[in-house]
């Protein structure tokens, strides 16, 4: 049994699990990544902010990762969705839906999150092609251009000041009374910001195009894009959850240092415990596991070396 012991399963494989599974693997450690492969930016045509591979599609990022991995034949990649983990003394065992069963003595989560629109028609067709949520991501190619935001509530005006960075021809969509202060609302006019609190009929857009944000009043705006303050992620698996590892009030998993949990030899790494890590952030995230994880295992290798010797 001890031959089909893994060091490490990863759960998903976007750029956290990927880059931990390159670390681990060049540490020499057996290692298996298990992808559903349904990420949160398969939406996006293009990525934007990570060195190297600014404007390559998402997608072609992970393919080249999943082909430098093929380099190192003591990692393994499956596509399959993990159902269950349990825990058996110091070891987890893994549970696939193609019904495989892997034993590992750690597993880090990389599991992302996942996106849940709310319910504008129109806005799935745009979402991720010209209206988007991460302005640093997105921000350069709206820049100048007359742009929706769609948004209310408390988290709405510290998003404003912040895509008003990148254009100040904003018209700010709340879809309903906007609940926001007196103050807020005198602010968006001093800044010339039109606040449009009637509720959305639809957007209308052309191959992922916006081109009109139509009101149920029948009123409509010209916009050529747009950001969304929030897109409601959840997390991409409650696993961790169910063994033990708490969410804190925004749906993210608490962790300490290097993605370490409460949970001796489970890691969280990625969106799953910062919402909204960026490409080459949940990436660092994996080279950081990984170096701990390694780390940990070179401690405990040396220990039992020096027992054995006596
Ligand atoms: C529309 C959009 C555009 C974006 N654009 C950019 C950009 O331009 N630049 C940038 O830096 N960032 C961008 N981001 C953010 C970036 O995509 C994320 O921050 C990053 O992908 C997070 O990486 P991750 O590894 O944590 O999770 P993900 O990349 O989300 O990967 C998680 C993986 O885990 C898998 N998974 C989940 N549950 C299971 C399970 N039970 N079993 C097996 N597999 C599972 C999922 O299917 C997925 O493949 C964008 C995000 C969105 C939504």
């Amino acid at each position: 049994m001890d031959n089909d012991l893994l060091d490490v399963v990863i759960a998903g494989g976007g750029p956290g699990g990927l880059n931990a599974a390159l670390v681990l693997g060049r540490s020499l450690k057996k290692v298996m990544l298990i992808d559903e492969a349904k990420p949160r930016n398969a939406v996006t045509l293009k990525s934007h902010g990570f060195l190297t591979r600014d404007g390559i599609s998402p997608t072609v990022i992970r393919e080249i990762a999943r082909e430098q991995l093929k380099a190192y034949k003591n990692v393994t990649v499956m596509e399959d969705v993990i159902e269950d983990v349990e825990r058996n003394n110091d070891l987890f065992i893994t549970k696939t839906r193609n019904g495989q069963t892997v034993m590992s003595k750690k597993i880090i989560f990389a599991t992302g999150m996942k996106d849940h629109l709310p319910s504008i028609p129109g806005l799935q067709s745009v979402y991720g092609k010209t209206v988007f949520h991460c302005p640093y991501c997105d921000g350069w190619e709206r820049k100048n251009q007359p742009i929706a935001l769609f948004g209310n509530g408390a988290a709405l005006l510290p998003f404003v000041k912040l895509i008003f960075n990148w254009s100040k021809d904003l018209i700010v969509f709340t879809n309903g009374p906007a609940s926001i202060q007196d103050e807020e609302k005198r602010q968006l006019a001093h800044h010339k910001i039109n606040l449009v609190e009637t509720p959305i009929a639809e957007l209308q857009s052309n191959n992922g195009n916006l081109e009109k944000v139509i009101l149920q009043s029948g009123e409509s705006f010209h916009r050529k894009g747009g950001f969304i303050s929030s897109t409601y992620e959840r997390q991409g698996s409650m696993i961790p959850a169910r063994l033990g590892v708490p969410l804190n009030d925004k749906g993210e998993y608490e962790t300490h240092e290097h993605g370490e949990t409460n949970l001796e030899g489970l890691f969280i790494i990625g969106d799953a415990k910062n919402t909204f890590t960026s490409l080459v952030g949940a990436a660092s995230q994996g080279y950081e596991a990984a170096v701990k994880i390694n780390s940990q295992f070179a401690a405990e290798n040396w220990e039992a070396g020096l027992l054995q010797n006596k």
